[in-house]
């Protein structure tokens, strides 16, 4: 995948991807990672990137020359058949105002093969990037940043550790939290393979206690459907706990209804 990033800070970016897996998976080749100055698509003197904006009102506004010369530099496909599925590329504008990212989103954009990111800044961007540019605007949460950059990054990196070959073990990937789509054949919602949309049950490793802390003395004890059991419980009770938002859309068994019941009951 070829990821070309926007931004009027490029420096951003010297740090946060060149760590773990997103590291790895550029020198693996997996991930292209470009970040591209739009002060370079400016042609004034003062490399002029924002304005105020029409009718008044507060900051400043991204202006649209430099993120349109930018965009026509990529060469990429045509909006219409980028929007349409016609071909692997997706240009994707960090706003507040944008649908908000999710695992399910990252494991779409992990299939495409051109991945663009706008960073907006100051009061935002102007609204034709929106309409004429961009093909959908994306949020990283329910929350106002200074600059999209943030979130430019926290997608590069969900989507590059879902790329094959980017995580050593591909199976961890398939069981962390949220990721809804099990594998029923080979797991099922009773097994601890694929979280079936519910947050990850808890992990631990040695020292077998610590500060007077013990280990959980299932997990040591060999039983792996035991084990199996106590996973699916502890997930299900942080889910209901941290996010019970999430249970609606979870794959629930008869089993973890009558488990998720029994643990209503206790909290009552
Ligand atoms: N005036 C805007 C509003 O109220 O929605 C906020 C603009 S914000 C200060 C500047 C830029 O930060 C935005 O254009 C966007 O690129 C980025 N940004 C801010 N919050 C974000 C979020 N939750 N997710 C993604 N990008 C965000």
């Amino acid at each position: 995948m070829k990821a070309d990033i926007l931004t009027i800070f490029p420096g951003f970016f010297c740090g946060p991807l060149d760590h773990g897996i997103t590291r790895r998976a550029s020198e693996m080749g997996l991930v292209e990672i470009q970040v591209h100055d739009l002060r370079q698509f400016t042609h004034d003197k003062h490399r002029t990137v924002d304005d105020r904006p029409f009718g008044g009102g507060e900051g400043m506004v991204l202006k649209p020359e430099p993120l349109f010369e930018c965009l026509d530099s990529l060469q990429l496909a045509p909006r219409e058949d980028r929007v349409a599925g016609r071909v692997k590329q997706s240009v994707i504008l960090l706003s507040a105002q944008g649908q908000r990212f999710s695992q399910k989103m990252a494991a779409e954009l992990a299939g495409l093969e051109r991945m663009v990111l706008i960073c907006g800044r100051y009061e935002g961007v102007d609204e034709r990037v929106a309409d004429f540019l961009a093909d959908r605007e994306l949020s990283i949460g329910d929350y106002v940043l200074s600059g999209g950059e943030m979130g430019a990054a926290v997608i590069v990196e969900a989507v590059t550790r879902l790329l094959p070959g980017a995580v050593g073990n591909e199976a961890s990937t398939r069981q962390e939290s949220f990721t809804a789509d099990i594998d029923r054949d080979s797991a099922g919602p009773n097994s601890t393979c694929g979280s079936g949309g519910l947050l990850d049950y808890p992990h631990y490793t040695r020292p077998a206690e610590f500060r007077g802390i013990p280990v959980p003395e299932v997990l040591m004890n060999g039983n792996h459907e035991e084990i199996r059991r106590w996973r699916r419980q502890r997930a299900l009770e942080k889910t209901l706990r941290n996010r019970p938002d999430l249970l609606d859309g979870a794959a629930l068994s008869e089993a973890d209804r009558i488990l998720l019941a029994r643990i209503t009951n206790d909290r009552n």
